[in-house]
């Protein structure tokens, strides 16, 4: 079973609390039932509930206290924080939300070397607290150089904090929020953590109409200590951009459980819905639009598991992970969001209807592809990594699956974050060559005119300082390295010759897609449309093979699950 399913929690943990963790969320979240959810989704209630259950069962502190600060059980632990973000999208990215923001609060709290901060969160995360990451300014949204929260240092040695933050998840309740800002009268970024409930936090508004908090809040006079202080310059800078490594990891998670959840109720709303005499999973365009939807959430849930697999594997000396994982923030998203455009195509009425999960699937699968930097941010990222990915491969390590029981510790310790451009990867063509599916041979093609234009008809000084024409290329090189983590855990994970000729229909026809968008662009030189037509490819027809696909696992699905009324 690729997809999650709460009836069969069958994922390998290597001990007992990794397993009854997901257990007792689904148990949670099914005796709680659909009603319920539905509810309180439209009633935007604050999930106070749902914040004692996980408080009471320690849930937070075992999946967010890293090795050493903990129980013996809690560690910082990618593997199962896969499969635990994906569980709470599945229910309700509110819920994710409330994590998630905790998960950022917590990053420059454990990257620092502040030990009694740290001690002290470990303390408050047994204790059920939840936590806030106060990056964010209304007005200065991705630009963080502008941020104007500021420490102004006092005779005595300590400061006063003054300023806003906005956007800021959690900040009516978080016990701690690691705030970022600048020592007034100079350029120096600072990362402290604001105890909230201190007279000089107030929280002033929710800027959102959802269950989530997510807030304006202002420190004024704010009393500052050395012992509040988690980083100090560059290494504040660092953990504010090492965080969001962390982090924007979780978002392909959020999107892979709301898209599973709203598969099943899709696919069993059409499959049961009659019309013309006749079933509408019966029509060739729906089983089209369902194949194309379960083929890319495939791709999105092995993609996501193999860049987890080199998070893990990640050191000062290997940092591969910097290009596999903002491929899953900015990808793995918004084939989210094409996942439920198929299906709301099919179900069409039904998506509206307010008892059900699709209903709030199709608002906010829309949130993950803009929050923790935008689809825009992540290709101008990605882009910086084309050069050594296609032209200087290295002799890298194999990384395994890793579903080991360790801390990951190099996460809190990242180091600088520059110097991307220097960051070399194992030849991405070695796995294409070990397929033989007729879709994967198209796939190569198009890559090999891709490169080959890069090699003869080098983008020039104008483009590359052209946004609008290096996010076209972004888009076409991403597929190229999404492609290659989805056939690196199909070998891992043993997907069958037939599945994976089907997402690489998708694939093909995607990059024709992308290639008409480069080849629109105002900026593209002749040169360069003719290699895009190149590019242009249809996919092998195989008919026989779309059926068995169809039958055996997207059809299949139809009556597996419903979540308890
Ligand atoms: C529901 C919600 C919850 C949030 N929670 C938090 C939170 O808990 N903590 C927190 O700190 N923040 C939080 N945020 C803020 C969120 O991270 C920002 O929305 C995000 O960083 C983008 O900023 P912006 O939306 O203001 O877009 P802007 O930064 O204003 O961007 C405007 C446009 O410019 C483009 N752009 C900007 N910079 C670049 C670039 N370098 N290259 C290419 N294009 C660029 C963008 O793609 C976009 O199209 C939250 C936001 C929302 C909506």
């Amino acid at each position: 079973m690729i997809l999650f399913h709460p009836h069969k929690p069958d994922r390998a943990y290597p001990d007992e609390r990794s397993r009854l963790v997901m257990l007792d969320l689904i148990e949670f979240f099914e005796s709680k039932g659909k009603a319920s959810l539905k509810e309180d989704d439209h009633g935007a209630v604050w999930y106070s509930e749902f914040l004692e259950f996980v408080g009471e069962k320690g849930i937070f502190a075992t999946m967010c206290t890293p090795s050493g600060y903990g129980a013996d059980d809690a560690r910082w632990d990618t593997w199962r924080i896969c499969e635990f973000a994906e569980i709470l999208g599945f229910y309700g990215l509110p819920y994710w939300y409330a994590w998630q923001v905790s998960v950022l609060g917590l990053g420059p709290i454990w990257m620092s070397g502040n030990e009694a901060v740290k001690e002290r969160t470990a303390r408050l995360l047994e204790d059920g607290a939840i936590f806030a990451f106060g990056l964010s300014e209304k007005e200065h949204g991705a630009d963080l150089y502008s941020s104007e929260m500021a420490l102004t240092p006092q005779a005595d040695g300590t400061y006063l904090a003054n300023g806003r933050k906005y956007y800021i998840g959690n900040g009516n309740e978080a016990a701690l929020v690691s705030v970022f800002g600048k020592i007034e009268g100079s350029d120096e970024y600072v990362f402290f953590a604001a105890d909230t409930s201190r007279a000089e936090y107030a929280c002033l508004q929710n800027v959102v109409h959802s269950q989530n908090y997510v807030s304006e809040f202002e420190l004024t006079d704010f009393p500052v200590t050395d012992d509040d202080i988690l980083e100090r310059g560059d290494e504040a800078w660092n953990a504010a951009l090492n965080t969001v490594n962390i982090g924007k990891f979780n978002l392909g998670w959020a999107s892979i459980g709301i898209c599973t959840h709203a598969f099943y109720e899709a696919i069993h709303h059409a499959a049961h819905r009659t019309l013309y005499g006749m079933q509408v999973t019966d029509f060739p365009h729906a089983k089209a639009l369902f194949t194309d939807a379960y083929a890319r959430l495939v791709a999105m849930k092995l993609v996501a598991l193999r860049a987890a697999d080199y998070m893990r594997s990640a050191s000062l000396e290997d940092r591969r992970y910097l290009l596999f994982n903002p491929v899953v923030k900015m990808k793995v998203t918004t084939q989210g969001e094409e996942v439920i455009n198929h299906m709301w195509d099919v179900i069409a009425a039904k998506g509206f209807e307010k008892d059900m999960y699709f209903e709030m699937a199709a608002r906010d699968i829309r949130a993950l592809p803009k929050l923790e930097g935008t689809v825009h941010v992540n290709i101008a990222l990605i882009v910086k990594f084309m050069a050594n990915y296609f032209f200087n491969p290295a002799d890298m390590p194999t990384v395994p699956r890793r579903d080991d029981a360790t801390n990951d510790d190099f996460l809190f310790d990242q180091g600088p974050t520059r110097g991307l451009s220097k960051i070399r990867f194992h030849d991405y063509a070695e796995v294409f060559a070990r397929f033989d599916q007729a879709n994967v041979a198209v796939f190569r093609n198009q890559t090999e005119a891709f490169k080959t234009m890069l090699f003869q008809a080098r983008p020039d000084e104008a483009q590359t300082a052209d946004i609008d024409f290096l996010l076209a290329l972004g888009e076409i090189f991403t597929l190229v390295v999404y492609a290659q983590l989805f056939l690196e855990n199909a070998e891992i994970y043993g997907i069958e010759p037939d599945l994976v000729d089907q997402v690489f229909d998708v694939f093909v026809r995607d990059f024709s897609r992308f290639a008409v968008q480069l080849h629109g662009k105002p900026g593209t030189t002749d040169e360069q449309m003719g290699f895009c037509l190149q590019m242009i490819r249809k996919p092998g027809v195989d008919t026989t093979r779309a059926a068995r696909v169809w039958n055996e696992h997207v059809f299949a699905l139809r009556d597996t699950y419903e979540m308890s009324p």
